[in-house]
Protein backbone atom coordinates (compact mmCIF):
# COMPACT_ATOMS: atom_id res chain seq x y z
CA UNK A 1 0.00 0.00 0.00
CA UNK A 2 1.24 3.60 -0.69
CA UNK A 3 2.77 5.58 1.89
CA UNK A 4 2.90 9.48 2.18
CA UNK A 5 4.74 12.26 4.18
CA UNK A 6 1.47 13.65 5.28
CA UNK A 7 -1.95 12.32 5.35
CA UNK A 8 -4.65 14.82 6.31
CA UNK A 9 -8.03 12.78 7.52
CA UNK A 10 -11.38 14.87 6.49
CA UNK A 11 -11.42 17.13 3.11
CA UNK A 12 -13.60 19.61 4.83
CA UNK A 13 -12.83 23.01 5.92
CA UNK A 14 -9.52 22.57 8.39
CA UNK A 15 -8.78 19.61 6.41
CA UNK A 16 -8.95 21.92 3.06
CA UNK A 17 -7.30 25.60 4.36
CA UNK A 18 -4.43 23.52 5.55
CA UNK A 19 -3.89 21.65 2.44
CA UNK A 20 -4.29 24.85 0.28
CA UNK A 21 -1.76 26.58 2.74
CA UNK A 22 0.50 23.58 2.47
CA UNK A 23 0.25 24.04 -1.34
CA UNK A 24 0.58 27.91 -1.94
CA UNK A 25 3.77 28.31 -0.52
CA UNK A 26 5.89 25.29 -1.76
CA UNK A 27 6.03 22.76 0.95
CA UNK A 28 4.40 20.01 -1.09
CA UNK A 29 6.94 20.22 -3.61
CA UNK A 30 8.94 17.42 -2.62
CA UNK A 31 6.36 15.53 0.48
CA UNK A 32 3.44 13.89 -0.63
CA UNK A 33 0.15 14.25 0.59
CA UNK A 34 -2.93 11.86 1.13
CA UNK A 35 -6.64 13.49 1.44
CA UNK A 36 -8.91 11.20 3.27
CA UNK A 37 -12.57 12.02 2.82
CA UNK A 38 -15.31 10.19 2.33
CA UNK A 39 -18.21 12.51 0.52
CA UNK A 40 -18.65 11.46 -3.21
CA UNK A 41 -19.02 15.02 -4.09
CA UNK A 42 -18.29 18.85 -2.77
CA UNK A 43 -21.69 21.20 -3.17
CA UNK A 44 -22.54 24.19 -1.23
CA UNK A 45 -23.47 22.65 2.48
CA UNK A 46 -22.00 25.84 5.04
CA UNK A 47 -21.87 29.92 4.83
CA UNK A 48 -18.83 30.72 7.16
CA UNK A 49 -19.39 34.31 8.86
CA UNK A 50 -16.87 36.00 11.13
CA UNK A 51 -15.38 39.51 11.12
CA UNK A 52 -12.23 39.96 9.31
CA UNK A 53 -9.80 40.57 12.03
CA UNK A 54 -7.20 38.62 10.35
CA UNK A 55 -5.63 38.59 6.81
CA UNK A 56 -6.80 34.68 5.20
CA UNK A 57 -6.32 33.28 1.71
CA UNK A 58 -10.13 33.36 0.71
CA UNK A 59 -11.35 36.53 -0.10
CA UNK A 60 -12.50 35.55 -3.58
CA UNK A 61 -15.12 33.19 -1.98
CA UNK A 62 -16.80 36.16 -0.21
CA UNK A 63 -20.29 35.90 -0.40
CA UNK A 64 -20.92 39.33 1.08
CA UNK A 65 -18.89 41.89 2.92
CA UNK A 66 -20.53 44.48 5.65
CA UNK A 67 -19.52 47.28 7.84
CA UNK A 68 -22.96 47.43 9.68
CA UNK A 69 -24.73 45.47 12.16
CA UNK A 70 -27.65 44.80 14.38
CA UNK A 71 -28.41 43.69 17.84
CA UNK A 72 -32.42 43.24 19.54
CA UNK A 73 -33.47 42.61 22.49
CA UNK A 74 -37.39 42.68 22.81
CA UNK A 75 -37.85 46.84 22.52
CA UNK A 76 -34.23 48.04 21.89
CA UNK A 77 -32.21 47.71 18.88
CA UNK A 78 -28.53 48.70 18.56
CA UNK A 79 -26.94 49.45 15.39
CA UNK A 80 -23.29 49.21 15.36
CA UNK A 81 -20.44 49.86 12.62
CA UNK A 82 -17.81 47.77 11.97
CA UNK A 83 -15.85 49.39 9.19
CA UNK A 84 -12.41 48.47 10.45
CA UNK A 85 -13.31 44.63 11.06
CA UNK A 86 -15.82 43.69 8.42
CA UNK A 87 -17.95 40.70 8.50
CA UNK A 88 -18.23 38.40 5.77
CA UNK A 89 -19.50 35.49 4.30
CA UNK A 90 -17.42 32.75 2.85
CA UNK A 91 -19.43 30.67 0.56
CA UNK A 92 -18.33 27.00 1.01
CA UNK A 93 -19.25 25.83 -2.11
CA UNK A 94 -16.53 28.85 -4.05
CA UNK A 95 -14.08 27.42 -0.95
CA UNK A 96 -14.23 23.89 -1.90
CA UNK A 97 -14.32 24.63 -5.97
CA UNK A 98 -11.35 26.81 -5.75
CA UNK A 99 -9.33 24.46 -3.07
CA UNK A 100 -9.89 21.36 -5.11
CA UNK A 101 -9.23 22.98 -8.73
CA UNK A 102 -5.57 23.96 -7.28
CA UNK A 103 -4.84 20.79 -5.35
CA UNK A 104 -5.52 18.55 -8.11
CA UNK A 105 -2.38 20.68 -10.06
CA UNK A 106 0.06 18.71 -7.81
CA UNK A 107 0.68 15.48 -8.06
CA UNK A 108 2.18 14.89 -4.82
CA UNK A 109 -1.64 15.09 -3.49
CA UNK A 110 -4.07 12.32 -3.69
CA UNK A 111 -7.65 11.69 -2.47
CA UNK A 112 -9.01 8.68 -1.02
CA UNK A 113 -12.11 7.74 0.69
CA UNK A 114 -10.76 5.99 3.36
CA UNK A 115 -7.71 5.51 5.97
CA UNK A 116 -7.75 1.54 4.87
CA UNK A 117 -6.77 2.32 1.19
CA UNK A 118 -3.35 4.15 2.51
CA UNK A 119 -0.36 2.90 4.92
CA UNK A 120 -0.06 5.40 7.38
CA UNK A 121 2.59 3.07 9.70
CA UNK A 122 4.85 6.55 9.03
CA UNK A 123 2.95 9.58 8.30
CA UNK A 124 2.67 12.74 9.52
CA UNK A 125 -1.64 12.98 10.25
CA UNK A 126 -3.10 15.98 10.45
CA UNK A 127 -6.99 15.05 12.17
CA UNK A 128 -9.73 17.20 11.31
CA UNK A 129 -12.99 14.48 12.67
CA UNK A 130 -13.58 14.95 16.06
CA UNK A 131 -14.28 12.36 18.92
CA UNK A 132 -17.01 13.25 20.55
CA UNK A 133 -18.23 12.09 23.58
CA UNK A 134 -22.14 12.48 23.60
CA UNK A 135 -22.49 13.89 27.38
CA UNK A 136 -25.96 14.98 28.36
CA UNK A 137 -24.17 18.37 30.12
CA UNK A 138 -22.66 19.65 27.10
CA UNK A 139 -23.73 22.26 25.49
CA UNK A 140 -24.12 22.97 21.51
CA UNK A 141 -25.43 26.28 19.40
CA UNK A 142 -27.38 24.34 16.81
CA UNK A 143 -28.81 25.99 14.03
CA UNK A 144 -31.03 25.96 10.79
CA UNK A 145 -30.86 28.38 7.99
CA UNK A 146 -32.30 29.14 4.47
CA UNK A 147 -31.84 31.64 1.76
CA UNK A 148 -34.38 33.13 0.46
CA UNK A 149 -35.47 34.93 -2.40
CA UNK A 150 -37.69 37.59 -3.23
CA UNK A 151 -39.53 39.08 -5.91
CA UNK A 152 -39.00 42.61 -5.10
CA UNK A 153 -36.52 44.93 -3.02
CA UNK A 154 -37.35 43.84 0.47
CA UNK A 155 -34.05 43.32 2.30
CA UNK A 156 -31.50 46.27 3.36
CA UNK A 157 -28.59 44.87 2.15
CA UNK A 158 -25.73 47.50 4.18
CA UNK A 159 -26.32 46.27 7.65
CA UNK A 160 -26.67 42.26 8.91
CA UNK A 161 -28.44 41.09 11.77
CA UNK A 162 -26.39 39.59 14.31
CA UNK A 163 -28.83 38.47 16.93
CA UNK A 164 -32.44 39.09 17.38
CA UNK A 165 -33.69 37.73 20.56
CA UNK A 166 -37.07 38.97 20.36
CA UNK A 167 -38.43 35.45 20.12
CA UNK A 168 -39.41 32.31 21.62
CA UNK A 169 -36.76 31.43 23.82
CA UNK A 170 -38.34 28.52 25.42
CA UNK A 171 -36.54 28.24 28.34
CA UNK A 172 -32.82 27.97 26.50
CA UNK A 173 -31.00 30.53 23.91
CA UNK A 174 -32.56 31.48 21.24
CA UNK A 175 -31.85 34.01 18.55
CA UNK A 176 -32.54 34.66 14.81
CA UNK A 177 -29.73 35.60 12.58
CA UNK A 178 -30.20 37.52 9.29
CA UNK A 179 -27.20 38.41 6.40
CA UNK A 180 -29.16 40.16 3.64
CA UNK A 181 -26.79 39.22 0.76
CA UNK A 182 -28.81 41.70 -1.67
CA UNK A 183 -32.05 43.97 -1.70
CA UNK A 184 -33.82 40.37 -3.26
CA UNK A 185 -31.66 37.99 -1.29
CA UNK A 186 -30.96 36.92 2.35
CA UNK A 187 -29.42 34.30 4.35
CA UNK A 188 -32.17 33.62 7.98
CA UNK A 189 -30.79 31.29 10.36
CA UNK A 190 -32.75 29.92 13.98
CA UNK A 191 -29.78 29.44 16.19
CA UNK A 192 -30.09 28.11 20.09
CA UNK A 193 -27.78 27.29 22.67
CA UNK A 194 -28.77 24.61 24.59
CA UNK A 195 -28.04 20.73 25.70
CA UNK A 196 -30.22 19.50 22.76
CA UNK A 197 -32.09 17.46 24.53
CA UNK A 198 -35.38 19.07 24.31
CA UNK A 199 -36.46 18.03 20.55
CA UNK A 200 -39.43 20.31 20.42
CA UNK A 201 -36.19 23.40 19.69
CA UNK A 202 -35.83 21.24 16.73
CA UNK A 203 -39.07 22.26 15.02
CA UNK A 204 -36.85 25.20 12.70
CA UNK A 205 -38.81 24.95 9.31
CA UNK A 206 -42.04 26.74 11.50
CA UNK A 207 -39.44 28.66 13.24
CA UNK A 208 -37.96 30.14 10.14
CA UNK A 209 -41.26 30.20 8.80
CA UNK A 210 -43.28 32.17 11.24
CA UNK A 211 -40.04 34.71 11.39
CA UNK A 212 -40.01 35.39 8.36
CA UNK A 213 -43.68 36.05 7.76
CA UNK A 214 -44.70 37.43 11.03
CA UNK A 215 -41.91 39.00 12.48
CA UNK A 216 -40.36 40.11 9.55
CA UNK A 217 -43.44 40.32 7.18
CA UNK A 218 -42.59 39.11 4.31
CA UNK A 219 -44.78 37.11 2.75
CA UNK A 220 -43.92 36.35 -0.80
CA UNK A 221 -40.39 34.42 -1.05
CA UNK A 222 -39.09 31.14 -2.10
CA UNK A 223 -36.36 29.41 -0.13
CA UNK A 224 -33.15 28.60 -2.74
CA UNK A 225 -31.04 27.08 -0.11
CA UNK A 226 -31.03 25.34 3.23
CA UNK A 227 -28.20 24.24 6.20
CA UNK A 228 -28.36 23.14 9.38
CA UNK A 229 -25.52 22.52 12.25
CA UNK A 230 -24.77 21.90 15.00
CA UNK A 231 -21.54 23.33 16.81
CA UNK A 232 -19.92 21.77 20.08
CA UNK A 233 -19.59 24.60 22.29
CA UNK A 234 -16.84 22.19 24.66
CA UNK A 235 -13.85 20.57 23.40
CA UNK A 236 -13.49 17.24 21.59
CA UNK A 237 -11.23 14.46 23.08
CA UNK A 238 -8.15 15.92 21.66
CA UNK A 239 -5.12 13.20 23.32
CA UNK A 240 -1.17 14.11 22.53
CA UNK A 241 -0.21 10.68 20.03
CA UNK A 242 3.04 10.88 18.45
CA UNK A 243 2.97 11.98 14.72
CA UNK A 244 -0.82 13.41 14.93
CA UNK A 245 -2.31 16.62 15.12
CA UNK A 246 -6.10 17.76 15.47
CA UNK A 247 -6.97 20.60 13.61
CA UNK A 248 -9.96 22.25 12.93
CA UNK A 249 -13.37 21.86 15.56
CA UNK A 250 -11.38 18.30 16.39
CA UNK A 251 -8.28 20.47 17.31
CA UNK A 252 -10.52 22.90 19.65
CA UNK A 253 -10.29 25.79 17.22
CA UNK A 254 -14.04 26.72 17.81
CA UNK A 255 -14.55 29.78 20.15
CA UNK A 256 -16.35 28.11 22.86
CA UNK A 257 -18.78 30.95 23.76
CA UNK A 258 -19.57 31.93 19.80
CA UNK A 259 -19.14 29.11 17.92
CA UNK A 260 -16.18 31.58 15.47
CA UNK A 261 -14.06 28.72 14.13
CA UNK A 262 -13.39 29.71 10.22
CA UNK A 263 -10.74 32.32 11.10
CA UNK A 264 -9.17 30.28 13.55
CA UNK A 265 -8.61 27.65 11.46
CA UNK A 266 -6.87 29.68 9.40
CA UNK A 267 -4.40 31.05 11.55
CA UNK A 268 -3.62 27.31 12.98
CA UNK A 269 -3.31 26.53 9.04
CA UNK A 270 -0.82 29.15 8.73
CA UNK A 271 1.09 28.10 12.34
CA UNK A 272 1.42 24.37 10.77
CA UNK A 273 2.48 26.06 7.02
CA UNK A 274 5.00 27.66 8.77
CA UNK A 275 6.57 25.22 10.97
CA UNK A 276 6.03 21.91 8.99
CA UNK A 277 9.64 21.02 8.41
CA UNK A 278 9.48 20.33 12.45
CA UNK A 279 6.27 19.86 13.14
CA UNK A 280 6.17 17.19 15.56
CA UNK A 281 7.92 18.98 17.95
CA UNK A 282 6.15 22.48 17.58
CA UNK A 283 4.44 23.72 20.20
CA UNK A 284 0.36 22.79 20.22
CA UNK A 285 -1.75 25.77 19.14
CA UNK A 286 -4.46 27.15 20.91
CA UNK A 287 -6.74 29.91 20.93
CA UNK A 288 -5.26 31.40 24.48
CA UNK A 289 -5.78 30.41 28.04
CA UNK A 290 -7.44 33.90 28.90
CA UNK A 291 -10.46 32.99 26.49
CA UNK A 292 -10.92 29.27 27.13
CA UNK A 293 -11.16 30.58 30.91
CA UNK A 294 -13.85 33.68 30.18
CA UNK A 295 -15.36 31.57 28.05
CA UNK A 296 -16.37 28.92 30.70
CA UNK A 297 -17.46 31.28 33.06
CA UNK A 298 -19.54 32.97 30.09
CA UNK A 299 -21.05 29.45 29.57
CA UNK A 300 -21.64 28.32 33.13
CA UNK A 301 -23.65 31.32 33.25
CA UNK A 302 -25.71 30.66 30.04
CA UNK A 303 -26.37 27.31 31.18
CA UNK A 304 -27.28 28.52 34.96
CA UNK A 305 -29.23 31.77 33.64
CA UNK A 306 -30.34 31.09 30.09
CA UNK A 307 -32.89 33.71 30.52
CA UNK A 308 -30.31 36.45 31.51
CA UNK A 309 -28.18 35.70 28.51
CA UNK A 310 -30.15 38.31 25.60
CA UNK A 311 -29.55 41.26 28.19
CA UNK A 312 -25.87 40.36 28.48
CA UNK A 313 -25.26 39.69 24.84
CA UNK A 314 -26.93 43.47 24.25
CA UNK A 315 -25.02 44.89 27.33
CA UNK A 316 -21.78 43.52 25.86
CA UNK A 317 -22.56 45.68 22.53
CA UNK A 318 -22.60 48.55 24.78
CA UNK A 319 -18.15 48.39 24.95
CA UNK A 320 -17.19 49.92 21.42
CA UNK A 321 -17.81 47.68 18.49
CA UNK A 322 -14.09 47.64 17.78
CA UNK A 323 -13.69 45.82 21.08
CA UNK A 324 -16.29 43.72 21.32
CA UNK A 325 -15.15 42.21 17.55
CA UNK A 326 -11.73 42.09 18.75
CA UNK A 327 -12.68 40.60 21.93
CA UNK A 328 -14.85 37.49 20.56
CA UNK A 329 -12.38 37.16 18.05
CA UNK A 330 -9.45 36.23 20.26
CA UNK A 331 -7.68 39.46 19.20
CA UNK A 332 -8.40 41.52 22.37
CA UNK A 333 -5.50 43.05 24.79
CA UNK A 334 -6.42 43.39 28.53
CA UNK A 335 -7.81 46.65 28.84
CA UNK A 336 -10.40 45.73 26.00
CA UNK A 337 -10.82 42.51 28.42
CA UNK A 338 -11.41 44.57 30.70
CA UNK A 339 -13.64 46.75 29.30
CA UNK A 340 -16.50 43.90 28.23
CA UNK A 341 -15.36 42.01 31.88
CA UNK A 342 -16.88 45.46 33.45
CA UNK A 343 -20.34 45.49 31.54
CA UNK A 344 -21.31 41.82 32.64
CA UNK A 345 -23.90 41.63 35.75
CA UNK A 346 -21.07 41.05 38.32
CA UNK A 347 -22.22 39.35 41.21
CA UNK A 348 -23.74 36.36 38.46
CA UNK A 349 -20.44 36.00 36.89
CA UNK A 350 -18.18 35.52 40.43
CA UNK A 351 -20.98 33.54 41.28
CA UNK A 352 -20.49 31.04 38.04
CA UNK A 353 -16.65 30.95 39.13
CA UNK A 354 -17.92 28.51 42.06
CA UNK A 355 -20.88 26.17 40.12
C1 LIG B 1 -23.75 24.57 8.99
C2 LIG B 1 -22.56 25.17 9.71
C3 LIG B 1 -22.33 26.54 9.62
C4 LIG B 1 -21.22 27.11 10.28
N1 LIG B 1 -21.03 28.46 10.21
C5 LIG B 1 -19.93 29.01 10.77
C6 LIG B 1 -19.69 30.41 10.65
O1 LIG B 1 -20.51 31.14 10.11
N2 LIG B 1 -18.52 30.91 11.16
C7 LIG B 1 -17.60 30.11 11.78
O2 LIG B 1 -16.54 30.61 12.18
N3 LIG B 1 -17.85 28.80 11.96
C8 LIG B 1 -18.98 28.22 11.47
N4 LIG B 1 -19.21 26.87 11.62
C9 LIG B 1 -18.28 26.11 12.48
C10 LIG B 1 -17.04 25.61 11.70
O3 LIG B 1 -16.40 26.69 11.04
C11 LIG B 1 -17.37 24.56 10.69
O4 LIG B 1 -17.98 23.48 11.31
C12 LIG B 1 -16.15 24.06 9.92
O5 LIG B 1 -16.62 23.36 8.80
C13 LIG B 1 -15.25 23.19 10.78
O6 LIG B 1 -14.24 22.67 9.98
P1 LIG B 1 -13.69 21.19 10.20
O7 LIG B 1 -12.74 20.92 9.12
O8 LIG B 1 -13.28 21.04 11.61
O9 LIG B 1 -14.98 20.25 10.01
P2 LIG B 1 -15.71 19.93 8.65
O10 LIG B 1 -15.71 21.08 7.75
O11 LIG B 1 -17.01 19.32 9.04
O12 LIG B 1 -14.78 18.80 8.00
C14 LIG B 1 -14.66 17.50 8.50
C15 LIG B 1 -14.58 16.58 7.29
O13 LIG B 1 -14.32 15.25 7.72
C16 LIG B 1 -15.03 14.36 6.88
N5 LIG B 1 -15.18 13.09 7.60
C17 LIG B 1 -16.16 12.68 8.44
N6 LIG B 1 -15.90 11.43 8.90
C18 LIG B 1 -14.73 11.06 8.36
C19 LIG B 1 -13.92 9.89 8.48
N7 LIG B 1 -14.28 8.87 9.26
N8 LIG B 1 -12.76 9.84 7.80
C20 LIG B 1 -12.36 10.87 7.02
N9 LIG B 1 -13.08 12.01 6.87
C21 LIG B 1 -14.25 12.10 7.53
C22 LIG B 1 -16.35 15.08 6.61
O14 LIG B 1 -16.98 14.59 5.44
C23 LIG B 1 -15.87 16.52 6.47
O15 LIG B 1 -15.61 16.87 5.13
C24 LIG B 1 -20.33 26.29 11.03
C25 LIG B 1 -20.62 24.94 11.14
C26 LIG B 1 -21.70 24.38 10.51
C27 LIG B 1 -21.98 22.91 10.69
Amino acid sequence: MKEFDYIIVGGGCAGLSLAYELEINEKLKNKTLAIIEPRAKYKRDKTWSFWKVAAHNFDDCVKKNWENFSINIPKKTKHLECKIYPYQSIDSGLFYEKINRKLKENNNISFFKDMSEINSKNSFVFNSVPAIEKKHHNLWQHFCGVEVETKNDFFDDEIFNLMDFDCDQRESVHFFYTLPYSKTTALIETTWLSKMNDDSQKDYDTQIKDYIENHLNLKDYKIIYKEEGAIPLFYPINEKVRNKINIGTAGGMTRLSTGYTFLNIQEHSRYIRENIENIAHAKKYKIGNKYQFLDDIFLRVLEKHPEKMPKIFFKMFKASPKTVIKFLSNKSNFFEDLSIIFRMPKLTFIKALFY
